[in-house]
């Protein structure tokens, strides 16, 4: 079903409900799946700009973003609660929120996931034809602040959004998943760096867009935004983030090293190769992972007193990887006995 809401001179606005919509049985067969995944999870909503800061108007001064951005956000928060999720918003109505206290009140949120909700705008003033869908993660792979789990969250939602709004991705990747490195070299966006919970930002489309600001006023058509999010938080979560967690420490006198052991549970299973180890930021290779019963054991020599941070990456077969995961470790200058 293809909806002609409005006309202007030249432009016709068109967009396709998803068949959720159209038909109540596959929207509750949906959500009976995808239930499951959002028990015990909680998403912190940041619908981006607001009151003061209202510059992105959009083509003619028709869409203005900051409006837009809340529209989408309120319906994806309705959404995730009638899955079981839970939302806290940096915003729910038109109010001016600093950029690091987005940040700050997310990380205090206890929330699971940051999802930062925005509309694009070009550098050229006169360009009214760029359009796509695009979806950020902090860092690059090289850098230590990469998380690969933010990623993997980006890399769904950007495939659903995307495909519900029948926007392609942005030109500069494969998908339209970009590094906020892309935009500010070593810095990236702000809100994702100071955010320290698994956090993403969306660029759904571009409110300067002759025909894509036309349908980014029409309420319906933000409630299928917020459904191509939904969606592909939905996928993200079915395939799973595997868990990770501290065991013991056992001092080890022959060798005078530390085993220091941790679980990492996946109902997939752990690939193996993804497992990377890091202690003060640098690798290290001296780790074992045993498959059978899911223990990752780490020699870590004794000598080496002091305070060290562990880091441990790993993900699911399916590709996930588990959450933020860093330990600290106390060295103390004799071997307990
Ligand atoms: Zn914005």
């Amino acid at each position: 079903m293809i909806l002609i809401v409005g006309c202007s001179s030249s432009v016709k606005t068109v967009y396709e409900l998803p068949v959720e919509f159209r038909f109540p049985d596959k929207r509750t067969e949906l959500l009976k799946i995808f239930s499951p995944y959002f028990k015990g999870k909680k998403f912190f909503l940041d619908p981006g700009h607001g009151r003061k800061d209202r510059n992105n108007i959009g083509y003619m001064g028709n869409a203005i973003e900051a409006d837009v951005n809340l529209n989408v956000a309120l319906a994806l928060k309705m959404f995730i609660i009638e899955a079981g999720g839970t939302v806290e918003m940096s915003r729910e109505k038109d109010t001016t929120v600093e950029l690091k206290d987005r940040s700050a009140i997310a990380n205090k949120s206890g929330a699971d996931f940051f999802i930062s909700i925005h509309h694009n705008a070009p550098n050229e003033k006169n360009d009214t034809w760029t359009n796509y869908t695009s979806t950020y993660y902090h860092a690059k792979d090289s850098d230590n602040e990469f998380e690969p789990c933010q990623r993997d969250l980006a890399k769904y939602i950007q495939r659903d959004l995307a495909y519900a709004m029948r926007n392609s991705g942005g030109p500069g990747s494969f998908d339209g998943t970009y590094s906020d490195y892309n935009i500010y070299p070593r810095e990236g966006f702000s809100v994702l760096r100071l955010t320290k919970i698994p956090a993403v930002l969306v660029e759904c489309g571009f409110t300067t867009n002759e025909y894509e600001s036309e349908r980014l006023v029409v309420d319906e058509f933000n409630r299928v935004e917020a459904w191509g999010i939904f969606r592909g938080v939905c996928r993200y979560l079915a395939n799973g983030i595997p868990e990770i967690r501290f065991i013991k420490t056992i001092a080890n006198y022959s060798n005078n090293n530390l085993n220091i052991s941790f679980g990492i549970k996946d109902s997939a299973g752990i690939d193996m190769n993804s497992i990377k180890v890091f202690i003060d930021s640098v690798f290290f290779k001296s780790f074992n992972f045993n498959p059978k019963d899911k223990i990752l054991s780490i020699d870590y020599p004794a000598a080496n007193y002091g305070g060290h941070i562990i880091r441990i990456i790993a993900a699911n077969i399916k590709g996930n990887y588990a959450f933020p995961f860093y330990y600290n470790i106390f060295v103390e200058n004799k071997m307990d006995r």
